[in-house]
């Protein structure tokens, strides 16, 4: 039976840069829909697409654009030129990749609220918000700005602290302002329209939805939590509206008054994106001149080349794409997300919901995967390890390095992914350059030089070791295809590359280096190298959907068609052109100088973040439950009483202390009496059990790290006002703890 499946990643904001955290999400989809179009190939009858946009609405994008002297249009259009090159660079190819500033997302997010108007799921409610008097605007939650309500940090967002992570609602900030003016921001009411989530109708459905094999078996698990107990209602109606002015689409009837909110407007963009698809898969009529078929996306300007040509060769044998046939609820085709597990409460309930209810198709599965970590912590600014695409585009150059990396590192669930960057470094050129490549760059050489580059038929190599090893290399189909199709990129490559072990040790054990020299072993040494480039051929076959690019200079090496999966027990015949250099090793100073070139000064950005479905949400209760989501994915281990919770450490205030003076206590056998300065008006004094291991005058100018909020203690000698951090172990000696060059006195460390 033929498959068709519509494939999409989460839409980045256009507010920023696409950085590796993104590139992620982005190279699991298209080694998936690359393996996948191999796999079901168009000429078999298959259709396999996959779509994405820019999500370029909101007050963000308006007031950011007003900022810059530009129209928001002018704004999304340079940002989706940016978006568009990055993922160009590193060989992510949509079938559309286009915006949701568009009239097809448009013609969809007014139809699905039509239709959930028409079932009774919207309801108006006037709320009470905040408004900027000077702007004119009511204010989203990332543009009041205040003191933290619960540690009392300044200048902190209307919908979390980022000191404490306290999670509240902008009217609970302490002396608000206005990001936006600085006006102080008057409460004010204004109707606002909601998609009732909590309405039985839509808890039923989602009770069974989650469970129908939709999700990852985690992701299940969270959803019943999130959902509560059959006859219980943890389900909150979602905010789906702004008022003006704001930079999105109108609600139909509101006389240009109200505005849809991202939750019924980015995901939308995955409809949207997919009807401007089916538009440009409109054959021609064949009474007018045929216009060329679209171009491939990469090399031109402008908005016009998002769709590379469905068949090879242009309209001949076209399909036509039908939106509806895609988007119908008893669609028989394929729906799947690919999206990062701190969107997943969105996906999960919302969206189905949504389209449930409006008429149309619930996604087939949700293929949530986990959050990057580089070098083992969150990506930072400060460390270098926030890394744009571009910059490592400019640094790095080779972005196959990155995908194999990535894919080595993905299994299909939705644990974390650390991008370790030695580790990094280490794998590329052991697998890569030292298996993979390294089987041709023995060999290639030899066919040339002696055979005039024709290689060993079938016939000839038939009998061998050589054919053996061919045999398994062809077996191992099954194992790697299912592998790819259940994302678990991991475990193909430990067996492509378990394969590789096997080609490397066969032209080990044969030396045709060795062969070369000795007399009267031509045609062992044309048999041996032929078998070994047979091996190598497959290999890139199997790593085509990680490595188009070079898998595309292989087949000109090899002089062969391009490589489809169903290849794979061909043999190579005839003549190859010369071996050219195909990859070199990665460098590690050309990592070092990427980290250098991100790192940033430790000024904190005054940028407001992004929003609710690709980042942040600026939305109260939703800011909340994201909270809450980001709080529950992050936790390792369940709760258990050798464990603490967050919220137990972030009690410790530990700060950045400098030791402006260290001195001896008279009487005191195992104190100094410091000094510290942690920026506050008056530096602190603290009596430390250091004296054993440390000479005052060294310690003095040096950073070191202070619990703050230790109640005061009265000692023998005057009052301590907190305490140092130090190590110990079994073995005699103290170490005191110092933090990395550029923390200042005052920060807190978390
Ligand atoms: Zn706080």
């Amino acid at each position: 039976m033929s498959r068709k499946i519509l494939v999409t990643s989460a839409l980045p904001y256009a507010n920023g840069s696409i950085h590796l955290g993104h590139m992620l999400e982005h190279i699991q989809t298209d080694i998936w829909v690359r393996f996948m179009k191999m796999r079901y190939p168009a000429q078999e009858g298959h259709q396999i697409y996959s779509v994405c946009a820019d999500d370029t609405h909101g007050a963000p994008i308006m007031l950011r654009a007003e900022k810059e002297g530009i129209t928001p249009e002018q704004l999304i259009d340079r940002v989706w030129q940016e978006h568009f090159d990055d993922f160009a660079a590193f060989h992510v190819n949509y079938d559309n990749y286009g915006s949701t500033n568009s009239n097809e997302t448009k013609e969809c997010a007014q139809d699905i609220y039509r239709k959930l108007k028409e079932a009774g799921l919207i309801e108006v409610r006037s709320i009470e918000q905040f408004y900027d008097p000077v702007k004119n605007m009511f204010l989203p939650d990332r543009f009041i700005k205040g003191e933290c309500p619960k540690c009392h940090a300044k200048d902190q967002y209307g919908d979390n602290c980022e000191v404490c992570g306290a999670a509240y609602a902008p009217t609970d900030l302490i002396e608000p302002f206005s990001a936006v003016s600085g006006a102080k921001p008057e409460l004010r009411n204004s109707d606002h329209y909601f998609f009732k989530l909590s309405d039985p109708r839509c808890q039923a459905f989602l009770r069974q939805w989650t469970k129908s094999d939709t999700l990852q078996p985690e992701a299940s698990n969270k959803m019943q939590e999130w959902l509560g107990a059959e006859g219980e209602s943890k389900l909150t109606d979602w905010d789906i509206s702004r008022d003006a002015p704001y930079f999105g689409f109108e609600i139909p009837g509101t006389d240009g008054k109200k505005f849809f909110y991202v939750w019924l407007d980015a995901p939308v963009g995955y409809m949207g994106s997919f009807k401007q698809l089916c538009e440009k898969q409109t054959p021609p009529q064949p009474s007018l001149t045929p216009p060329l078929p679209p171009c491939q996306g990469g090399e031109n300007q402008g908005r016009e080349r998002t769709a590379p040509p469905l068949i090879r060769g242009g309209w001949e044998g076209f399909a036509p794409l039908n939106f509806d046939e895609y988007w119908k609820p008893d669609s028989n085709t394929e729906l799947y997300h690919f999206i990062g597990k701190d969107i997943l409460y969105f996906h999960a309930l919302f969206w189905p919901a949504m389209l449930q209810h409006a008429g149309y198709r619930t996604p087939t599965k949700l293929f949530a995967h986990g959050f990057l970590t580089v070098n083992g912590e969150k990506m930072s600014k400060s460390r270098g390890t926030f890394i744009t695409a571009k910059s490592y585009v400019d640094h790095i150059k080779n972005t196959e390095y990155l995908r194999y990396y990535y894919a080595a590192k993905l299994n299909g669930t939705m644990e974390d992914i650390d991008l370790s960057l030695e580790d990094f470094v280490a794998k590329v050129n052991s697998d890569l350059v030292g298996k993979y490549i390294n089987i041709a760059s023995r060999t290639a050489g030899f066919v040339s030089k002696k055979f005039g580059g024709v290689i060993a038929t079938h016939n000839q190599i038939s009998e061998s070791r050589g054919a053996h090893l061919i045999g398994k290399f062809i077996g191992s189909e099954t194992l790697i295809a299912e592998a790819y199709e259940n994302r678990d990129f991991g475990k193909a490559i430990r067996e492509i590359m378990r394969l590789a072990d096997s080609a490397n040790e066969y032209v080990n054990d044969q030396a045709p280096w060795v062969l070369a020299k000795q007399g009267g072993q031509e045609e062992k040494l044309r048999e041996v190298c032929s078998v070994s480039l047979n091996l190598f051929r497959m290999l890139t076959l199997y790593l085509k959907p990680i490595l188009p690019k070079l898998a595309e200079q292989v087949e000109a090496f090899l002089n062969i068609a391009p490589l489809a999966w169903s290849d794979i027990d061909q043999i190579l015949d005839g003549k190859i052109n010369d071996y050219a250099h195909l990859m070199t090793r990665l460098d590690p100073k050309l990592i070092e100088a990427m980290v250098a070139a991100n790192q940033e000064s430790l000024t904190p950005s005054p940028s407001p973040g992004g929003r609710g479905v690709t980042t942040q949400s600026e939305q109260r209760h939703a800011a909340h439950q994201q909270n809450e989501v980001k709080k529950e994915m992050t936790e390792t281990g369940k709760a258990s009483e050798s464990f603490i919770s967050i919220d137990d450490f972030m009690k410790v205030d530990l700060r950045v202390a400098r030791i402006v003076n260290a001195e001896h206590v008279e009487g005191a056998e195992k104190l100094l009496k410091l000094t510290l300065d942690i920026g506050e008006a008056q530096p602190r004094t603290v009596f430390a059990g250091i004296k054993s291991a440390y000479d005052p005058e060294q310690l003095k100018g040096r950073m070191t790290v202070m619990v703050a909020n230790l109640a005061p203690r009265k000692m023998k000698f005057g009052m301590s006002e907190g305490m140092v951090l130090a190590a110990s172990g079994n073995e005699p000696g103290l170490f005191i703890l110092s933090p990395d060059d550029g923390a200042q006195p005052g920060m807190r460390i978390k």
